[in-house]
């Protein structure tokens, strides 16, 4: 009985082109994996700067687990807070010049538990339409009215924010858009918060490490002093560990610490990840290096891509979406780049709204330029035999 529910509930998803399957990596991420014993260009990972299998990093990880072994055994306010996540929520605070910081297991546990620790049901949130996943989970269990604002669109925002005047709110977006690529206009929703007395909350998983001169992400990207609430971020991407984190002030953390659930109900993320966190901030804050390549190799990929004839926007971001409609045909290019040995995530809904599947290409620091040139070559060949560009 329970399988047929099962078994109906796939041939849907499968009937519209939405079934989804692991692949399994038998090497570290990096810029080459190794897939079903073959070596394929990878052309999709969160790991921007390459760092998943750097010697500081995994020397830090065997460290921690010498002194202070594998799990750390409870939840952060029974016996799982080491000496090191303190260390880490330090260093997070001082690079997000913030007073304090948190740290959480992951970035959606994260989202979902300051959101909902935050905000309750008296509360209005404006969110950008675009909004990560995590972050509309946070908003519906907050129970506050949500309102969606159009995406990076502050006139809209004004507009929205005009007709709650006197309500306690928040207003939450990304920073650095995890499929879009784009950025969202942080100086316009500073001004929009202060003037409605509104909270601000910016998620910025992929811009840490990615944007800014030292890496401090969208606000610094501006050029922002203040005005962000509340800075989310995540240690599983650039950073190349796990965990999520929040940056702002000593009673923002103590409110969270006493009410975010996901905090609370579950274990400290384990010693030897925290230590890997603290050796990437370190390397993250003085490497500039890796990042100005990645942002080179990510303008100059975008331009050849629209000189291909591919629908690409022009943001300096390594993320960058080739919009193709249909999922079978985003899941149909994505498959034929795989026969030629590179990994181009095909992203569809729920990811993204219906009628804008796509290809999703996350370029590396590590990338080398004739990687780059194959892959360029690759996916010209298939738009074209695909119809998605002329030939
Ligand atoms: N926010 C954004 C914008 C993300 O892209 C992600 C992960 N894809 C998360 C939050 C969740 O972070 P984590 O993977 O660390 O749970």
């Amino acid at each position: 009985m329970t399988e047929n529910l099962f078994d109906k509930k796939l041939q849907q998803i499968k009937a519209d082109g939405l079934h989804r399957q692991m692949r399994y990596l038998e090497s570290p991420q990096g810029s080459h994996v190794r897939i079903a014993g073959e070596d394929i260009l990878m052309l999709s990972s969160n790991s921007y700067l390459g760092l998943c299998f750097d010697d500081r990093l995994r020397s830090a990880a065997h460290a921690a687990l010498e002194q202070y072994g594998t799990g750390s055994g409870g939840s952060r306010l029974t016996t799982g807070s080491y000496d090191i996540h303190k260390k880490l929520e330090e260093e997070i605070a001082a690079f997000k010049g913030t007073e304090a910081a948190l740290v959480f297991a992951t970035g959606y546990m994260a989202n979902v538990g300051i959101i909902s620790a935050v905000a309750g049901k008296n509360w209005v949130i404006f969110s950008d339409r675009l909004s990560h996943a995590s972050i509309i989970d946070g908003c519906r269990l907050s129970g506050a009215e949500i309102v969606v604002y159009e995406h990076c669109n502050p006139a809209d925002l004004e507009r929205k924010t005009s007709r709650y005047r006197g309500r306690q709110g928040l207003i939450v977006t990304d920073g650095l858009f995890s499929v879009d690529g784009d950025i969202a206009p942080l100086p316009a929703l500073v001004e929009i918060a202060r003037k409605h007395q509104l909270l601000l909350m910016v998620d910025d998983a992929h811009a840490t490490g990615v944007l800014g001169k030292n890496g401090g992400g969208t606000a610094e990207h501006f050029g922002l002093d203040g005005g962000i609430d509340i800075v989310m971020g995540t240690l599983s991407k650039a950073l190349a560990s796990e965990g999520g984190f929040v940056a702002g002030s000593h009673s923002l953390m103590d409110c969270l610490v006493n009410s975010a659930r996901s905090f609370i109900f579950s274990t400290a993320p384990a010693p030897a990840t925290i230590a890997v966190s603290i050796a990437a901030l370190d390397i993250v804050r003085k490497e500039p290096a890796a990042r100005e390549t990645l942002r080179g190799h990510s303008l100059w990929f975008r331009k050849e891509l629209r000189t291909m004839g591919f629908n690409v926007e022009d943001h300096p971001t390594p993320i960058i979406s080739i919009v193709l409609g249909r999922p079978d045909v985003a899941v149909d290019f994505s498959k034929r780049l795989m026969a030629k040995k590179i990994f181009v995530s095909a992203i569809r809904p729920p990811t993204v709204p219906a009628g804008t599947s796509r290809l999703r290409i996350n370029i590396m620091a590590t990338h080398k330029k004739e990687e780059l040139t194959r892959a360029l070559v690759a996916i010209g060949d298939v738009g074209r035999s695909l119809g998605v560009i002329s030939s």
